[in-house]
């Protein structure tokens, strides 16, 4: 059976709802601690590369345990309207099953995102990263491939549709990379396919430095860190790459 909540423990409950500004019932059953202000210029400047690479882990962290910060949205959107200092930028897939903010536990002005299938490079996207490092600030660059990617799938069939054509020809060579001992090479073994994924995973981040001089020299000066990783669609786990 179970314990009757006493008074003592129900005001506890609601002050310790309160204090992480939430009062309605289903927030008061979390009980999780309330997410912090998004970053502001002093914050994001403080940070360091190997803290935006904790903050991540620990995010990816929260949302496995299904124990995200609280979050008041609104005053989120109110508190970035006139800037932005995200710590991160994270290149990934458009898989709707890796929604970026959520699989990081992360708020609104946390976090550039850019999203294409297969998580490929192109110049807009190399575009994208400078702009969120060297204009913007962000400390850290992470590229998130995952498992069972449907891109990956496409690329290792040898897929021809359309504009996508030219897409699943950017991870060809993350498919080359993997050795021949592994077969049979196609989209119904998985576990080929998500060697695929973490080559291209490393084949991109080979190439955001091979390609952008201005991203090269942030790294090798230590102003931002680059890392790579993969997120498992049956846990929800991201797994970062060592390096
Ligand atoms: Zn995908």
């Amino acid at each position: 059976m179970k314990p009757q909540p006493t008074l003592l423990n129900l005001s506890l409950l609601s002050t310790l709802a309160l204090l992480a500004g939430c009062a309605s019932p289903s927030c008061q059953k979390s009980l999780s601690p309330l997410a912090p202000p998004p970053p502001t210029q002093a914050v994001q400047a403080a940070m360091t590369p190997a803290q935006a690479l904790a903050e991540l882990r620990a995010g990816n962290a929260r949302f496995v345990a299904g124990q995200p910060l609280v979050r008041h949205l609104p005053q989120e959107v109110t508190a970035t309207a006139s800037g932005q200092y995200p710590f991160a930028v994270v290149l990934s897939c458009l898989d709707s099953r890796q929604p970026v903010e959520m699989v990081f536990d992360q708020g609104i002005g946390d976090l550039f995102s850019a999203r294409v299938a297969g998580n490929v490079l192109n110049d807009d996207i190399l575009g994208s990263l400078e702009f969120a490092c060297k204009a913007s600030g962000a400390k850290l660059i992470a590229v998130i491939g995952h498992s069972n990617c449907g891109a990956i799938k496409g690329a290792v069939d040898n897929v021809e549709l359309g504009n996508l054509t030219g897409l699943l020809g950017k991870i060809k060579p993350a498919v080359d990379t993997v050795p021949d001992a592994v077969q049979p090479r196609t989209s119904k073994n998985y576990a080929f396919v998500d060697q695929v994924s973490a080559a291209n995973v490393r084949l991109v981040e080979q190439a955001i430095r091979e390609r952008s001089p201005i991203l090269r020299e942030m790294l090798d000066q230590g102003q931002i860190a680059l890392v790579g990783g993969m997120y498992d669609l049956k846990t929800g786990q991201v797994q970062f790459f060592d390096k």
